[in-house]
């Protein structure tokens, strides 16, 4: 087998909407579920089942914040807030409020609104559940109910969609796990990264390049990939750089006059 050219794209799309107007401009579907519904109860208490480094840097809510962050600039006012745990509650999305992120060390790493989301679709676990915040919950919510449960049901033998591999959500750290320079937008709770997909039946779909698949797992991950362009600022994948060979990177960065990054970098063989 022969590679003859790994081809890489990447496109810089002007967007007139800011990535986090867009998460939040998502169609509401019509999927009620009461016993999920947001609530105005204090919120609950981190227990950390999932990675470490999601929840290590939790501190109480009313800790000072010495010099305001990134993490300042991001937290969404009450009523937009309010719309968005609406919006995970129509797309059946199940999660919980948990206590703000705030490191100590860094003013800008952390999440004043965070939520623990165990469900991403009705029956579609991620494993472990992720701590982001809530505009990126919706935009994979949203991705999943739209274009990943879709192209899921077409896998012949592997049966219902089951969980997503949650690679990471929050974590405090720089931009491909370099020791300086920008903070990766996982810092944030803008960022979650997709390992995989578990099914009912038959072999989970690994995140990987495309060598690697058989056909029908090749045309899956890249349906899904490609269509994750639509929801996310960025996205990223095998073929993007040495750390992304392994996992999809999706994030609601948002940039100057709406760009979107997204890498679809497949190789093609023959
Ligand atoms: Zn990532």
């Amino acid at each position: 087998m022969k590679r003859v050219a790994a081809i890489m794209f990447a496109i810089a799309i002007a967007i007139p909407a800011t990535a986090q107007n867009a998460a939040t401009q998502q169609p509401i579907r019509p999927m009620p579920r009461p016993q999920d519904a947001p609530t105005a109860a204090a919120p609950a208490q981190v227990t950390p089942p999932q990675a470490v480094e999601e929840t290590e840097n939790v501190a109480a809510p009313s800790r000072a914040i010495a010099a305001k962050g990134q993490r300042d600039l991001l937290r969404q006012d009450d009523a937009t807030y309010a719309s968005c745990l609406v919006a995970l509650h129509d797309l059946a999305v199940v999660y919980e409020e948990v206590v703000a992120v705030v490191p100590e060390d860094d003013v800008d790493c952390g999440i004043l609104q965070p939520i623990k989301v165990s469900e991403i679709a009705p029956g579609v676990a991620l494993v472990p559940p992720a701590v982001i915040r809530c505009p990126t919950a919706q935009a994979l919510a949203s991705w999943v109910q739209d274009f990943v449960l879709p192209a899921a049901a077409r896998l012949d033998g592997r049966g219902a969609l089951t969980a997503i591999e949650n690679g990471s959500g929050y974590t405090c750290r720089r931009r491909n796990n370099e020791d300086d320079g920008a903070l990766s937008e996982h810092a944030f709770g803008n960022a979650f990264d997709v390992m995989g997909f578990r099914f009912e039946l038959g072999s989970p779909v690994m995140v990987g390049p495309g060598k690697s698949q058989d056909g029908l797992a090749r045309a899956f991950q890249d349906a899904v990939w490609a269509s994750a362009c639509l929801d996310f600022a960025t996205v990223l994948g095998p073929g993007s750089n040495a750390s992304h060979e392994d996992h999809l990177h999706f994030d609601i960065i948002a940039r100057k006059n709406g760009f979107r990054i997204c890498e679809l970098g497949a190789a093609i063989e023959e």
